[in-house]
């Protein structure tokens, strides 16, 4: 998973980026990178989070009017340099490109790339794979007069080879700023523009709440298989160029994205606060009287508040969260997991004590943040615990991005009785996958890592090899 944005402006356009990439922040913290376009491509990208890796000499270096910047999540490694973002290649034009999402052929890709290009891919990270093919579609093109409609055959030809979930942002160097996504539509992109006395800014990135601080307003999302071109005149080229069946992920809407975020024309809150009133359906059939519910900072306070506001139930902050401390998540490795956690919760002992505690969590993937939580809850006296997931049990990995863990790591693959017993609960609540359906049923989500069913074809003959791949080396995808 991780947070792009790519921006066309009058001006120097780095200080719009670097703005615009910090509200992106928490999408990715293992590295970042921005490149612009003057003459030359000017790239500066690092391990870490952006206010360690853009030094003021590094800011000063990336001139031009066009941009594009990457914050990057890693997990089980993979989080090394040479998987930063952003890649650029000198031939056809200059290209550079960032990238969210995860791709599933990838395999066969490099091999085509190999045998039918002569490209030998200097990485594993899925985004060489979109640039060179892409840029292999491209250069089959009349390139002194490459046309616009040359752009987006290529971007169609690409969207057909590349199977999986991506967003990405390109620059064609003197040509403009190219964005796209899979035929599913499956990650999040937004188009948004601003007037300035100089003309229309253009920019795209994973969320709008971005555009919030930049003073950008929301055009549009990114329809599946949609591109957008913005051409060095500042005129703007839409085709869908190869679609599928909508898909967009419902988990951006659980956890991954900021409240303040509005995809696909809805508020995140307002969802989390949706999501948060049916499961009191749920607290309610399992017969639970709890004293107070309690959230895990900071994406289940919606679901919390909501879920106490229908249950006539006292919500309470009775967990104090350190700001200053990374996801747990996207450690590498299960031990640092484990330790920053400790770290970064501690429970508020006097509103807890000798309680029935209804704790919320947006969801259980592997189940260590859940059992650290719930020891800490008793050792602050909580007489009953009941934990409260706002997602359905995930027993699938999400092979689409969000990197949701291999197979046997899913803890919601056990039965509720065996999680309740792994975790010492007194009850353990999950969101039913049928009420969260219901809620959408007019609309089309992926919801593959609850009910395994993937919206990219062939995605069950790609999981057993990524999975394997994944346990033997590092993940390769964002
Ligand atoms: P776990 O400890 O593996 O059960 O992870 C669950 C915790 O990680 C929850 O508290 C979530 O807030 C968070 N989480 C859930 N899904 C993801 C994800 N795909 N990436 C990062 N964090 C996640």
């Amino acid at each position: 998973m991780c947070g792009i944005i790519g921006i066309i402006n009058h001006e120097e356009v780095i200080g719009d980026l670097l703005f615009g990439l910090s509200a992106l922040q928490h999408r990715g913290q293992s590295s970042c990178g921005i490149v612009t376009f003057e003459k030359l491509f000017h790239l500066h990208k690092g391990l870490g989070n952006i206010s360690q890796v853009f030094t003021q000499q590094e800011v000063a270096k990336l001139k031009g009017n066009i941009g594009l910047g990457h914050v990057r999540y890693a997990t089980q490694g993979g989080d090394d340099l040479i998987n930063a973002q952003p890649y650029s290649i000198n031939y056809p034009f200059g290209i550079a490109m960032i990238h969210n999402g995860n791709i599933l052929n990838f395999k066969e890709l490099r091999d085509t790339l190999y045998k039918e290009h002569h490209i030998l891919l200097e990485t594993s990270n899925d985004l060489e794979l979109i640039l060179y093919t892409f840029a292999s579609e491209l250069r089959k093109k009349d390139l002194m007069n490459l046309s616009v409609d040359d752009i987006f055959d290529s971007v169609s030809e690409t969207q057909q080879k590349v199977l999986g979930a991506y967003a990405a942002i390109t620059m064609i160097a003197n040509r403009g700023i190219l964005a796209f996504n899979d035929p599913n539509g499956i990650r999040p992109l937004v188009f948004g523009k601003k007037e300035t006395a100089s003309g229309t800014t253009y920019a795209f990135a994973s969320e709008s709440s971005c555009f919030d601080y930049l003073e950008y307003e929301v055009i549009s999302n990114l329809a599946p298989g949609e591109a957008i071109f913005i051409d060095t005149n500042n005129t703007v080229h839409r085709k869908i160029c190869h679609s599928g069946k909508p898909a967009f992920c419902i988990f951006e809407y659980i956890y991954f994205a900021r409240e303040d975020s509005i995809m696909h024309d809805k508020l995140v809150a307002n969802e989390r606060i949706a999501m948060g009133k049916i499961l009191a359906k749920r607290v309610k059939a399992a017969g639970l009287k709890p004293d107070v519910i309690v959230d895990v900072p900071s994406s289940a306070y919606f679901f919390a508040t909501s879920l106490a506001d229908e249950l006539g139930v006292q919500y309470i902050r009775g967990l104090a969260k350190n700001n200053h401390i990374g996801r747990s998540f996207i450690m590498s490795n299960q031990k640092d997991r484990e330790t920053t956690a400790k770290l970064k919760l501690n429970p508020i002992t006097s509103f807890l004590k000798g309680k029935k505690v209804a704790l919320v969590d947006d969801s259980i993937v592997r189940g260590t943040t859940s059992k650290n939580l719930i020891g800490l809850l008793k050792r602050a006296g909580a007489k009953e615990i009941y934990f409260i997931s706002a997602a359905p049990p995930i027993q699938h990995p999400c092979m689409y991005g969000i990197d949701m863990a291999i197979s046997s790591e899913l803890i919601g693959r056990n039965t509720v009785a065996d999680i309740e017993s792994y975790l010492e609960v007194d009850a353990l609540i999950y969101q039913s996958i049928d009420d969260l359906k219901e809620l959408y049923k007019n609309e089309h989500f992926c919801y593959a890592c609850f009910d395994g069913v993937y919206p990219v074809a062939n995605s069950k003959k790609y999981i057993d090899e990524i999975e394997s791949e994944r346990i033997s080396s590092s993940k390769n995808g964002c």
